[in-house]
């Protein structure tokens, strides 16, 4: 069932969805279904799967040439997927990116996913890779998630790459779209990154994922700045408890996201990380107590490969 399928038939109440992170090469789908199994009594609506590009690093060569080697793989997006599924009857989300992918790609891993049965996506334009400062395109492909939309929106109206294709059924797929309500990193100011969000709707996105954030008026006044601009799709918090003192800085310079002094304050005070995570987990199950009592479609959690934190507080919430 589609994304909006499930908020239309939950009738105003809160679903509960998460995402995970493909493993690294090497591990198996074992460790998705360890995280999957903790959280399943919730009823996930749906749960996401993120995608990575390969990340590698170039090597100086005793000729004094450049040699690409790559030095991370996180496989399996399309599978773990089509597993999940398979498995648990639950709607698998892949995330699909700009990055990496030409139209012919995207076209290819689409037409995949319409095999398999998997009928949402979430379209992104993904990052720069560490080698680069600003995100590059592939020659052909995308650079900006609207047009991505655009493709996958002209598949559901049954218009492929190549016109003269014998079979150009239809594909059906929810699209989903991400959003930043402190505003996207590269964006010159929220109103304009704003803007650019209701381009990836008119393009076709069905619905909203947001960035992480930690204080919820943050998220309020970025929907009612959505519902002003004519964004009129449903726009589902993401939500992160923090777990490590680490985060503190790392999530700020990661996804450039600010946190509450309150929170900050009694992070500090902490004498180790299981203490940070009992803080982190309060903060968290306050937030989503809040958002559930306005209505808000879901509450969307990013496990990062951690999934006890959000059991209790899904086991508090829900
Ligand atoms: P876009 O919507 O294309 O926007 C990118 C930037 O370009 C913004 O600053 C925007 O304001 C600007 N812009 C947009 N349109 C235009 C235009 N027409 N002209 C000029 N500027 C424009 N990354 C991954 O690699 N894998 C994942 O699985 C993944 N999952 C994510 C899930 C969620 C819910 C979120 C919030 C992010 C996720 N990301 C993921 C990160 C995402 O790829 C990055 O944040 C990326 O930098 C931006 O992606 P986007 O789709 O929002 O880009």
């Amino acid at each position: 069932m589609k994304v909006t399928e499930h908020i239309q038939k939950a009738q105003g109440n809160t679903l509960f969805s998460f995402e995970i992170l493909p493993p690294l090469k090497g591990e198996n789908v074992q460790c998705i279904y360890n995280t999957i199994d903790n959280l399943i009594e919730f009823n996930p609506a749906f749960i996401d799967v993120t995608y990575h590009r390969e990340e590698y690093v170039y090597l100086e060569k005793e000729n004094g040439l450049l040699e690409k080697k790559v030095v991370r793989k996180r496989p399996g997006t399309v599978g773990i997927c089509a597993a999940i599924q398979s498995k648990y009857k639950v709607d698998a989300i892949p995330h699909i990116l700009c990055g990496g992918f030409d139209k012919e790609d995207t076209e290819n891993f689409l037409i995949d996913l319409d095999f398999l049965g998997i009928s949402n996506v979430l379209a992104l334009r993904g990052d720069a890779i560490k080698s680069e400062i600003y995100f590059k395109p592939e020659r052909n492909g995308h650079h900006y998630a609207h047009d991505l939309v655009a493709q996958i929106e002209a598949m559901n109206a049954g218009t492929y790459i190549d016109e003269y294709m014998e079979t150009n059924n239809p594909t059906n797929f929810d699209i989903g779209v991400a959003a930043y309500p402190e505003k996207h990193m590269e964006a010159a100011s929220l109103q304009q990154d704003i803007l650019y969000l209701k381009q990836k709707v008119d393009a076709g996105a069905d619905y909203i994922v947001t960035q992480m954030f930690f204080d919820n008026d943050k998220y309020f006044q970025f929907v009612d700045k959505c519902r002003t601009a004519g964004i009129n799709v449903p726009i589902i918090p993401g939500l992160k408890p923090i777990a490590t003192k680490s985060q503190l800085s790392m999530i700020p310079h990661r996804f450039k996201v600010d946190l509450p002094d309150d929170l900050v304050v009694d992070i500090i005070k902490c004498k180790d990380n299981a203490a940070v995570k009992q803080v982190g987990v309060e903060w968290c199950i306050e937030q989503c107590k809040s958002l559930k009592a306005q209505g808000v479609p879901a509450l969307h959690f990013y496990s990062m490969g951690k999934s006890d934190n959000i059991k209790t507080i899904a086991q508090a919430v829900f």
